[in-house]
């Protein structure tokens, strides 16, 4: 990628997170462990799997027809099935039956084809198929289903309007590439199986109509007809259970779980999503870090091996230095331009906005662009935009010219002399763009970092898009304050664990859990809590829990619940932890996010089989559907007039 700013670039959709990461049938590398025998009483061979040494021999071939080529006296079929493409050669000389079905055949028609292996004739071999020596010297031809023309080529690549392509969901997935990469994600969870297996985990299946598990999110809701008036709620994930189900001596547990939030979907969301979800007993933090990270590194191994993992042992940041260093909980590290705290250099520069901040214990942080120095006024205007959007009051901007002079809208406020030693302070160059937020302390890191984030991809920062780059982020904060709830909300887990130093500091101010202030101690409490990040996306979460009944409680008091209203949400799990509680932990990841990002795919729904539109829609199936009166009526309820669906995030 041009390390030179485009104008009007930052206003796009996210660029692919890197190069095209596919294997298919026009490759011959589409099952990478080599051919696959999967004979049947349609065929001897799938259409991946011959090759010279199996010339002469007498062959029955299913699969759809990928192209006809139509010469008159002969018909070439290259016929597909998942394995990979097969060339049919029907010659009415030699088979005038064959030829005859084969002149009616069309793009995906089903057909089955005896014949005989033959190796191509010198010149005409195809280098670029796994059975590119040999083709079928057609005896018979029959056709097993007829087709209509597809509404888009299924043989040509995935540049289709998606809403089509999830309408004809079944045969968006006859192409290789989408085919390719859900079979990936088998070969992900077979591994993933395997790893946990080996190591003394026990699969449990959780339900799916449960009681609502608070994750931060809203609630699909199901209506109980055998209890009119009351609700059921699908699972947000499967927390409370994994953690009853250590309670019940389960020492190690792992899922599959699907996971549904109604939420407005975005990219690397959508609202129903699986997660490889565990928890294990008796267990440290390290012990659960270890464990996750032996995992991901083999299973990356097993369905990646040509992807390099940047860094082993995965590198691992506290929140605070995640957050001072790249601005972000989430850091891509495969790139520089870390942020610099420039309080010292600004403390007294009379430049006020950066006084204030500095007065009031905010921050001022800077980082420098590499070549962005020429960047025109609009390009500086999209950067301040974007900016603003992610939350800073506005952008300080100072341009490093190639003999390394400073200009800047605030050189007449701060000087040469103080512009210069923020230029060192950042380690700009020249031809450099030095970019400047203020604010308060995490907000000025934050929305740098989001610049940050974006810049490193479209600068071209990142030197080789193949590798992995896994990285832990631990010692987060307990609590967030919720002004407008008046409460210490959980910054990823109500169950999570507090840190053993930081236990004392779970107490309010006053000492009454009633009144709750943000200037109680717990705000500053850290969690046994990390989160595993890939190439700067999430990729999930865990924690320590919290074992102890009393702990819990004064956990939850914090985070605004009653006793009564603790009981409600969380009777289950209190109750539990006064018949033996064993210390516990886990994590989750998500498996969608992990397979479009080991597939280079932006959206996770190029790696789901039958994803949902960004407002929740099935295409394909056509959900969600009006409601039956009568389904109503048995459940008691009463739908309201259908509104505009909601518009996607
Ligand atoms: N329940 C959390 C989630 O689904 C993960 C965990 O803490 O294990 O995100």
């Amino acid at each position: 990628m041009s390390r030179r700013l485009r104008l009007g670039l930052f206003g796009e959709a996210e660029a692919p997170i890197g190069p095209a990461h596919e294997v298919g049938y026009d490759t011959g590398r589409m099952n990478p462990e080599g051919p696959v025998t999967l004979a049947t009483a349609y065929r001897t061979h799938t259409l991946g799997e011959l090759r010279t040494e199996h010339v002469d021999a007498e062959v029955s071939l299913s699969g759809w027809v990928n192209r006809r080529r139509d010469l008159g006296q002969l018909i070439f079929i290259d016929l597909r099935d998942r394995h990979g493409v097969t060339q049919v050669v029907i010659d009415a000389t030699e088979s005038p039956d064959a030829h005859a079905a084969a002149t009616a055949v069309r793009n995906e028609f089903v057909l089955r084809v005896q014949g005989t292996v033959a190796r191509r004739r010198e010149g005409t071999e195809n280098p670029k198929l796994a059975t590119g020596e040999i083709e079928i010297r057609a005896a018979s031809v029959e056709v097993l289903s007829w087709a209509k023309t597809p509404p888009f080529p299924i043989n040509e690549p995935e540049d289709t309007d998606e809403t089509l392509r999830l309408k004809y969901r079944y045969l968006d997935l006859r192409r290789e590439a989408i085919n390719h990469r859900l079979v990936l994600r088998s070969k992900l969870l077979r591994s993933l199986s395997e790893v946990h297996h080996k190591h003394g985990f026990v699969e449990v299946e959780t339900p799916i109509l449960i009681k609502s598990t608070p994750e931060g999110a809203r609630d699909f809701i199901v209506p109980s007809r055998l209890q009119p008036g009351n609700i059921y709620a699908l699972p947000q994930s499967p927390q409370q259970l994994k953690q009853l189900l250590m309670v019940a001596g389960f020492d190690r547990y792992y899922q599959i779980a699907h996971c549904m939030r109604d939420e407005d979907a975005r990219a690397d969301r959508g609202p129903e999503f699986t997660q490889l979800d565990i928890e294990m007993s008796f267990v440290s933090q390290e012990d659960v870090m270890s464990f996750v990270e032996m995992t991901v590194a083999e299973v990356t191994r097993a369905v990646v091996p040509d992807r390099p993992i940047r860094t082993s042992p995965f590198p691992r940041f506290s929140y605070r230095e995640a957050i001072d260093r790249f601005g972000s909980d989430k850091p891509d590290v495969r790139f520089g331009m870390e942020l610099k705290d420039l309080g010292e250099v600004v403390r007294g520069s009379g430049f006020g906005v950066f006084d204030n901040v500095v007065e009031s214990g905010g921050r001022v942080v800077g980082m420098a662009a590499p070549g962005l120095g020429s960047a025109t006024r609009s390009q500086i205007d999209e950067l301040t935009a974007m900016a603003k959007r992610a939350g800073a009051k506005g952008l300080v901007h100072m341009a490093v010219d190639n003999s390394g002079a400073v200009t800047s809208p605030v050189l007449k406020f701060l000087g040469e002399e103080r512009a210069d030693q923020i230029v060192a302070a950042v380690g700009a160059s020249p031809g450099d763009l030095v970019l400047i937020v203020a604010d308060a302390d995490i907000h000025a890191q934050e929305a740098l970092g989001d610049l940050r984030a974006v810049l490193g991809q479209r600068l071209g920062l990142i030197k080789d898009d193949n590798e992995l780059s896994y990285l832990w982020v631990y010692d987060f904060p307990m609590y967030k304050w919720d002004k407008d709830g008046n409460r210490w909300d959980a910054t990823h887990n109500p169950f999570s664990g507090v840190q053993p130093d930081d236990e004392k500091l779970l107490e309010t101010a006053t000492g009454d859990f009633s009144q709750l202030s943000p200037s109680d101690p717990a705000g500053q409490a850290r969690a046994l809590q990390h989160d595993l990040v890939l190439n700067g996306w999430e990729l999930g979460g865990g924690s320590i829990r919290i074992h102890r009944h009393d702990l819990l409680e004064r956990s939850f008091l914090l985070q605004g619940h009653s006793r009564e209203a603790m009981q409600e949400k969380f009777g289950a799990v209190l109750d539990a932890f006064e018949y033996g509680a064993p210390p516990h932990g886990g994590i989750a990841l998500g498996i969608d996010r992990w397979i479009a990002l080991l597939t280079n795919q932006e959206n996770i729904r190029e790696v789901q089989a039958f994803p949902k539109t960004g407002t929740g829609s099935d295409l394909m199936l056509g959900a969600p559907s009006p409601a039956e009166p009568a389904q109503l009526a048995e459940l008691g309820l009463l739908m309201a007039p259908p509104r505009e669906p909601a518009k996607p995030a």
